[in-house]
């Protein structure tokens, strides 16, 4: 605006604060209503900003003063008031300076008997009371006993008032002295009594705005503890409960049900979860000194008002992060500072065997490729040895020879570990090991032994890991196995199977048709796995493997009201106990289930390479309350879940509640599905993971951590994941999981496989171990390039001068998409694809597919067997304790030593909460920027070389977005892989690439939910990227551009990409929208519309135009409007506004309200 106008304005504004002249104050008055009766929200901030509350303040405190009062100027003083009050974030503070408190409620008494002037009065109270300090104020001066002689039962008189009483009483209660006053008078008795009342009586839903207004004011009482507990006391459950029954037919009715829910919610007895402990049950005794954080379990007794908590929580939150923003993002110097190494050079030594490309010589190119036929003739050999159910104990062995003596002995022992299975002088020997073939016999031999030694320590041997058995009591399975049986009409079909004798008669019948799977090779390696509880079974998925299904399955659309139908189910339990079973029907705590084998009663599992239940409970018929394992040494983390569960019925939905959920929403409020996996279906030829179940929500529950436990404030919460779910069969058994499962075995029994089937003329492989973890599983190290063309001193040359890409995958266990995404990287790379042989000349990979193998073995979400994050680790790793992570950053030292740190270093992870794939990078600036802090360009020059690799992705990737990405290095990330080789290795293209468990946001993608196909084909797209950031970014000799050329059609792949662009119109949205139902009932913030304006505004414009028509009925001073209309013309036009004395206008213009105070409303 222009400064005349604000001028304008504040001449306007200051005459009404000192002017005695009435008819100027009402000409004043009514400019200012037409002012703001017209526009938008904008327009009153800009009166606010001028001083325009307290000259309106000022003009009641003067007005309130006149004898006898005089209502034609106090209505439209009080409306501009409420307007502008409530606006206005330091209304209460000003009410307070000009000491208005006592005139509006002194005022509201004397109209007691006047409904017009007193519902005007109550705006303004509603609008005071909205500050917390201003509605205690009003509180101790008898604002709600006030309020209480207004509202009334039932009754259509004064409806109007009723409703504004009713809602500056809501407005009153937001404090708590307020609540707690208003319990001790018994106030919350009687606002349940005239709910029910109006409820009962209001049969055509008539008022619904008063009904609403009642249970706001009793949402805002329960918000104390002594509120909830007097809320209980007077069957507050049971009254809104059956109230909200009666609303659930009638769709306009949603406001009352919400806020209904929302204190349901919130009254609903905390409990603790159903456990004796929400540690983990694994625990893992640390190597050393190693201490895990002690875990102290407060008692019941500091569970304390859950709203208070609630507040605190949010205050910590706030304190976190400040701490964390407070200088990291902001300082440009430890932004650019190089920390030195966190350990002495002569320690990187060791690194150089898992370099062998660097000292390869070759001499024995020819031995090589014999020595893998050799090998390949071998294992091929091994599948199809007959009624071997899995390959024999000599062809395992020497399976597991073949890894072992590749792995597990670059590396020195651990000193500190038990478990450690390599002789010392296996290490001496690996040492000075260099590919050479009398080595590669000794290193054979002896690792047979080794494993034979293996054998002696474990009788039990080769028969402690058996395949989970199948139902062979169900009909189908007999008919499937048994055809013979089931002709004859026989019922036993003789012994239960063997468990050796079922996997070969089931691998008679797999098809063998799963690329880069094999059920045997992933038995072979499943027993080598070494978990906390010792697992015994094999889950059927891994072992018969994963399919893509043909189509992606569209996001599943929400239907409305599932939450409240679900939360309502759960308030049943507690309102109608009659078909609650609450039956422990699993326990990993009590191996023994107190009911085992209950008919009609489905049965869980989870002691398998990933699973996770800890305790199912049957609920209900068809109901379940599930608990998941915290991860390993912790008491926390519980996202990622997976299960077996059998003994269902057809067409029956039954519920699953996964109850002790931790993250604040979910894309599962977003259209996501769980996922199934049906082993009759696989049996049948169809076995794949599959998204299902329906009515799925994510929602906060009222189970509480007890205090001080769950490792800070997060833990403070659960959140209910609920999904029902109509199996495809009956009698079947079923895998249900968070997401498509990809275990260790799955990964160790793929990298045998793909080395296998890679071409070793053309691909050089090398799995080396990185070292063991401290469960005693190997983390495999591969370095994939093209074998040197030919053995000249130039070809040689090119091989070991290829610049490096490191990849890493899954160092947090729940994120299996991370290895999809790998697993798409993998075979690409060592595919035939003319670009992947290009690649492989271009670069030398180095790829760490799973960093925390026994996270993911153990069925952790997060965390390590030490309890730790270990992508918090990288700033000064622990030998001991974070083994993958200090392995992985001294490779990148030993690479960095050489002059050789890594061109692009990428680190596989999953997003849970946000859609598409994308990249979050490193960059000073962009920090510096985000941060609010002013940059001298001169002073930082940044290469901006980190964003061509997501540029190009966001070209070739379906699924990547490139306005997704972030490349901020904030402090809470300081001790992340990217952020730790940025700045200690210098890799300027360092990221971390987090994917979707869900959806994407636009693209070819959009709408669907990504199935394993699309992650891995983006594993794959981003092989691409980098041969195309190579040709953009690094010289390049002749004969690789034209080659490049020929291949990478680059064009066409940037017209597709731009053409499925066009085809989406929407805007990026960084974040989901807020979720279409209260996920958390407890914060204030809730969609319940006490903070929407309009509503208010809507009121008084209404009794304004009502007020009108009657004005013009009376045909009374028509068309005086039109002088205010054409004040403001001259004020909005920016002419010099007319003094005081010279205002246009005389007493009745804007006095339309005169004459009514006999009007009732
Ligand atoms: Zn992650």
């Amino acid at each position: 605006m222009a400064e005349q106008e604000a001028s304008g304005l504040q001449v306007l504004l200051s005459t009404l604060q000192s002017s005695c002249d009435k008819d100027v104050i009402l000409n004043i008055l009514g400019v200012l209503t037409d002012l703001l009766s017209l526009g938008t929200g904008r327009r009153i901030q800009y009166v606010i900003s001028k001083g325009g509350s307290e000259a309106l303040l000022q003009a009641l405190t003067i007005a309130a003063q006149a004898k006898p009062p005089d209502h034609s100027t106090l209505l439209p003083l009080l409306r501009l008031l409420a307007r502008v009050g409530q606006r206005d974030r330091k209304f209460g503070l000003k009410v307070q300076k000009s000491e208005a408190t006592d005139i509006i409620l002194s005022l509201a008494r004397r109209n007691l008997g006047h409904h017009l002037h007193l519902i005007h009065c109550l705006w303004v109270l509603r609008v005071c009371a909205s500050n917390v300090t201003t509605g205690a104020t009003l509180g101790i001066n008898g604002a709600m006993e006030l309020l209480f002689k207004v509202i009334s039962p039932y009754s259509k008189r004064h409806v109007r008032t009723v409703r504004a009483a009713i809602e500056a009483l809501a407005a009153l209660l937001k404090s708590k002295s307020n609540s707690r006053r208003a319990v001790h008078k018994g106030y919350l008795d009687e606002l349940l009594r005239l709910y029910q009342d109006w409820h009962r009586n209001d049969l055509s839903n008539n008022y619904i705005y008063i009904r609403r207004g009642l249970l706001l004011c009793l949402k805002h009482i329960t918000n104390i503890q002594l509120g909830r507990e007097t809320f209980l006391g007077s069957r507050g459950m049971e009254i809104l409960f059956t109230s909200v029954q009666d609303c659930l037919p009638c769709k306009n009715l949603d406001p009352i049900i919400t806020t209904a829910i929302q204190i349901l919610r919130k009254c609903y007895p905390k409990e603790s979860l159903p456990l004796r402990s929400v540690t983990s049950s694994y625990g893992f005794p640390l190597p050393g000194n190693a201490k895990a954080e002690p875990l102290y379990e407060g008692s019941e007794s500091d569970e304390s008002d859950g709203e208070e908590d609630v507040e605190k929580y949010l205050e910590n939150e706030d304190v976190e992060n400040k701490y964390e923003d407070y200088d990291l993002e902001t300082d440009v110097n430890r932004l650019r500072s190089q920390p030195g190494p966190d350990r002495p050079e002569e320690e990187l030594g060791q690194y150089e065997a898992m370099c062998p490309e660097l000292s390869q010589k070759f001499q024995v190119l020819e031995f090589e490729s014999e020595e893998e036929k050799r090998l390949e003739n071998r294992t091929e050999s091994v599948p199809s040895i007959p009624s071997n159910f899995i390959p024999s104990a000599a062809s395992v062995e020497q399976s597991n020879c073949k890894w072992r003596n590749q792995s597990g002995t670059e590396m020195g022992p651990d000193p500190g570990k038990k478990n450690f299975k390599v002789s010392p002088q296996c290490w001496m020997k690996e040492e000075k090991c260099r590919w050479d073939q009398s080595d590669e016999k000794r290193d054979s031999e002896e690792a047979a032994q080794d494993a034979d030694s293996c054998e002696e320590e474990h009788p039990a041997g080769s028969h402690a890991l058996a395949l989970r058995p199948l139902p062979t009591d169900a009909a189908w399975y007999k008919k499937m196995f048994y055809p013979e049986c089931e002709a004859s009409g026989s019922s036993n079909p003789g012994e239960r199977l063997e468990s050796s004798d079922l996997v070969t008669k089931l691998l008679e019948k797999h098809q063998g048709d799963i690329p880069f799977h094999s059920p045997r090779f992933y038995m072979a390696r499943a027993r080598s796995v070494k978990s906390i509880p010792s697992y015994k079974d094999l889950a059927f998925p891994e072992f018969w493997g994963h399919q893509p299904p043909p189509h992606s399955k569209p996001l599943l659309e929400r239907k409305h009201g599932v939450q409240r139908d679900k939360v309502l189910d759960d308030i049943r339990r507690l309102i109608q106990p009659g078909d609650v079973i609450g039956r422990t029907v699993f326990d990993l705590d009590e191996p023994s289930p107190p009911s085992p084998g209950v008919p009609g009663c489905l049965t869980f599992f989870s002691q398998f390479e990933s699973g996770n239940l800890r305790k199912a409970i049957q609920v209900r018929e068809f109901e379940y309350d599930l608990i998941m394992n915290a991860d390993v040494n912790s008491n926390q983390h519980h996202q990622w879940f997976y299960f077996e569960v059998r003994g269902m019925k057809l067409a029956v939905s039954y519920r699953f509640n996964i109850i002790n959920c931790e993250k604040f929403n979910s894309q599962f409020n977003y259209g996501m599905q769980p996922v199934l996996y049906s082993v009759k279906e696989a049996l049948q030829g169809r076995p794949r993971w599959l998204r299902a179940g329906h009515d799925i929500c994510y929602y906060k529950n009222h189970y509480r951590c007890r205090a001080a436990t769950g490792g800070g404030m997060r833990g403070k919460f659960y959140y209910t994941l609920t999904f029902s779910i109509k199996f495809p069969h009956k009698d079947d058994v079923c895998y249900l999981a968070y997401h498509y499962p990809y275990t260790y075995s799955t990964m160790m029994s793929h990298l045998d496989l793909l080395e296998q089937n890679r071409n070793p003329k053309k691909v050089y492989w090398r799995q080396q171990t990185l070292c063991q973890t401290l469960g005693g599983n190997g983390c495999p190290v591969l370095t994939i390039t093209a074998m040197p063309e030919s053995k000249t001193g130039e070809d040689l040359e090119q091989f070991c001068n290829r610049p490096y890409v490191f990849l890493m995958a899954r160092v947090h266990p729940g994120e299996s998409n991370a290895s999809w995404v790998m697993k798409g990287t993998l075979e690409f790379l060592v595919s035939s694809d003319p670009i992947a042989e290009l690649l492989r000349k271009c670069f030398i990979f180095k790829i760490i597919p799973m960093l925390n193998p026994d996270g993911v073995i153990n069925g952790n979400q997060r965390c390590s067997l030490s309890g730790d994050d270990l992508n918090r680790q990288w700033l000064t790793p622990n030998s001991q304790l974070h083994p993958t992570i200090y392995h992985a950053k001294g490779l990148l030292y030993y690479l960095r030593s050489l002059g050789r740190a890594p061109l692009v270093f990428c680190d596989y992870h999953g997003h849970s909460q946000k859609k598409n794939v994308f990249l979050y990078g490193c960059s000073v600036k962009e920090t510096l920027w985000q941060a609010g802090c002013m940059v001298d360009t001169a002073v930082i020059s940044e290469d901006v070389g980190y964003r061509t690799l997501p540029k190009i992705l966001d070209k070739v990737a379906p699924a990547f977005v490139m306005n997704s990405c972030s490349f901020l290095v904030e402090k809470s990330r300081e001790s992340t892989a990217r952020v730790v080789v940025w700045k200690e290795m210098g890799v300027l293209r360092s990221y971390t690439m987090e994917s979707t468990y869900c959806s994407c946001s636009h693209g070819l993608y959009k709408g669907v939910q990504l199935g394993t196909q699309e992650l891995e084909e983006m594993g794959h797209k981003f092989c691409l990227a980098l041969l195309i950031l190579h040709l953009k970014s690094l010289p390049c000799s002749q004969k690789v551009m034209a080659q490049a050329a020929l291949l990478l059609d680059l064009e066409e792949e940037i017209t597709d990409r731009a053409q499925r662009r066009c085809s989406s119109s929407s805007l990026e949205t960084d974040d989901e929208p807020p979720c279409v139902e209260e996920i958390d009932y407890n914060a204030d913030s809730c969609s319940d519309g006490e903070e929407d304006f309009s509503e208010l505004d809507q009121e008084i414009q209404e009794c304004l135009s009502w007020v009108e028509e009657e004005r013009e009925d009376e045909g009374a001073t028509m068309g005086q409007t039109c002088s205010s209309k054409a004040l403001r013309g001259i004020y909005i036009s920016g002419q010099p506004a007319p003094s005081s004395a010279a205002l246009p206008l005389h007493s009745t213009a804007l006095g339309v309200y005169s004459g009514f105070e006999s009007s009732p409303v």
